[in-house]
């Protein structure tokens, strides 16, 4: 899209905003619906896209992208005229008689931005909390998915109002240009750099901004668990999507014996899930393209191989890869892994672990594997992290009652379920009293003594 073309499509948007189009809850189901019967109808085509750009599955597609979105469409269509009402609060004695509530309003024109690595859920999982909330949307796929974006931007106006919800394809030139123009919601997801720049962009026209980042999320086992499951969980949420998936345990930390011991159960793990050749397995992904693979092969200099380390540049291949004894300041402990090596840093317990985790940015996900009460509070009261799983990685963002968000450098603000529509919508504060009798008068001026006895009685009762 030319600059002009992104002005016009914007100021279409707003025109339909303004219009009231997308305020109805009857428009609002319909797009949900319609967003709904795209998926269902299209889903060998959105499977065909994401095999083309990360060599997805199918079953995972269903799993982590199409279905994902299908439960979260699901959740809020049974729910939305339940969240839409308005919510009544209590009032002060002293303001009595009077009504107070609160009322949820669509916010405007939403600007959604989304990464490549799960691009379909990604892009449509937030549109879900705008269509749901009546807002005019303009969707920013990321140019790194090539062929999903484009099945995104092919479907999505033949199945919603296009009057309200546009596509923009493109990369950083096309979303500088976006950030140029005014809009009164932005949801990012991606790195932190970029982050950065939406909330610079976003200052101007004092824009609220998600930010949905990533960093190390760590996951720590100990020796009450039963690790041959602890390695299926850990590899399963490390390995899927070859490795580039926002919540998957970036590092594991584990006492040296846990850390021995789990070494040939992780490799089992890897072995059961995609043959003893993962290259020639339907089931395992590949990296997005090669200046992540370049980047990859560069994490490969510190520690022990226990699984993988083997790579086609030509296919974009990388194997399952396992590091053991990697030193705490070791290149690939300063920045997020992103894709399909797992780094094990020993540390003499729990008290050394947390230690670890509180010298670096605040994590997207934190797991512990624990059976001991202990251990878990010790984590849940001494770390902070978007989310926390105890022995399970990466689930808890299927759950659509939990926020999924991050905090501090791994992000702010959170979505899903009810908390998407909270993103997208202003909740608006609404007074309502009668007029008769005129109860306030008691604190009217001119300020006599008895007034002043009477106000300074009344504020006292309600502190
Ligand atoms: P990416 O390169 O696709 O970038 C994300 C979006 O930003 C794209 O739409 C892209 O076009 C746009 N963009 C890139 N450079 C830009 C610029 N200079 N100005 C304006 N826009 C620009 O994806 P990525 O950032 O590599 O994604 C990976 C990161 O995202 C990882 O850190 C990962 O942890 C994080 N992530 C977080 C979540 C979450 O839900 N919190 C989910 C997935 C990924």
């Amino acid at each position: 899209m030319t600059h002009g073309e992104i002005i016009g499509t914007v100021a279409g948007l707003r025109t339909t905003f303004e219009a009231g189009t997308t305020k109805p809850l009857a428009w609002r189901m319909r797009q949900l619906r319609a967003l709904r019967a795209l998926l269902i109808e299209n889903g060998a085509e959105i499977e065909h896209a994401l095999k083309r750009d990360l060599g997805k599955n199918p079953t995972e597609s269903q799993l982590g992208e199409i279905g994902f979105v299908v439960g979260e469409i699901d959740y809020a269509f049974k729910r939305l005229r339940k969240w839409l009402r308005p919510r009544p609060v209590s009032v002060p004695g002293s303001l009595m008689p009077a009504r107070a509530s609160v009322v949820r309003e669509p916010l405007g024109v939403v600007l959604v931005i989304a990464p490549w690595n799960y691009p379909v859920q990604l892009i449509l999982a937030p549109l879900v909390g705008a269509l749901a909330g009546g807002n005019a949307v303009v969707l920013k796929p990321s140019e790194l998915a090539p062929a999903t974006s484009a099945a995104i931007a092919g479907l999505i106006p033949r199945y919603l109002d296009q009057r309200a919800v546009a596509v923009v394809e493109g990369a950083v030139a096309e979303t500088t240009e976006l950030l140029a123009q005014r809009f009164d919601h932005i949801f990012y997801t991606g790195n932190s750099r970029v982050g950065r720049l939406v909330m610079s962009a976003s200052v101007k026209n004092l824009t609220p901004v998600t930010l949905e980042l990533g960093g190390k999320s760590p996951v720590y086992v100990d020796d009450s668990v039963d690790l041959a499951v602890a390695a299926r969980r850990i590899a399963w949420g490390k390995f899927m999507n070859a490795g580039q998936t926002c919540v998957a345990p970036d590092y594991l930390l584990a006492a040296p014996e846990v850390a021995r011991a789990l070494e040939p159960l992780l490799v089992a793990a890897v072995r059961e899930f995609y043959g003893d050749n993962p290259e020639t397995s339907p089931d395992y992904g590949r990296i997005v393209n090669d200046a992540q693979f370049a980047r990859l092969t560069g994490l490969l200099a510190d520690g022990r191989t226990v699984l993988g380390g083997a790579s086609d540049a030509s296919t974009r291949y990388f194997a399952p890869t396992i590091l053991a004894d990697i030193p705490r300041e070791s290149g690939i402990m300063q920045q997020e892994v992103f894709g399909p090596i797992l780094p094990i840093v020993t540390v003499s317990g729990v008290e050394d672990a947390i230690q670890f985790i509180r010298e670096g940015d605040r994590p997207l996900a934190l797991y512990a594997f624990t059976e001991k009460d202990a251990v878990r509070r010790r984590f849940l009261t001494e770390t902070s992290s978007g989310a926390i799983g105890f022995n399970v990685p990466a689930a808890h963002l299927a759950v659509s009652g939990l926020p999924f968000g991050g905090v501090g450098e791994s992000g702010f603000g959170a979505y899903h379920g009810e908390r998407s529509l909270e993103v997208f919508s202003h909740e608006k504060a609404v007074l309502s009293k009668p007029l008769t009798p005129d109860t306030l008068r008691l604190i009217y001026p001119p300020y006599t003594e008895r007034k002043d006895r009477f106000i300074r009685g009344l504020l006292r009762k309600l502190s």
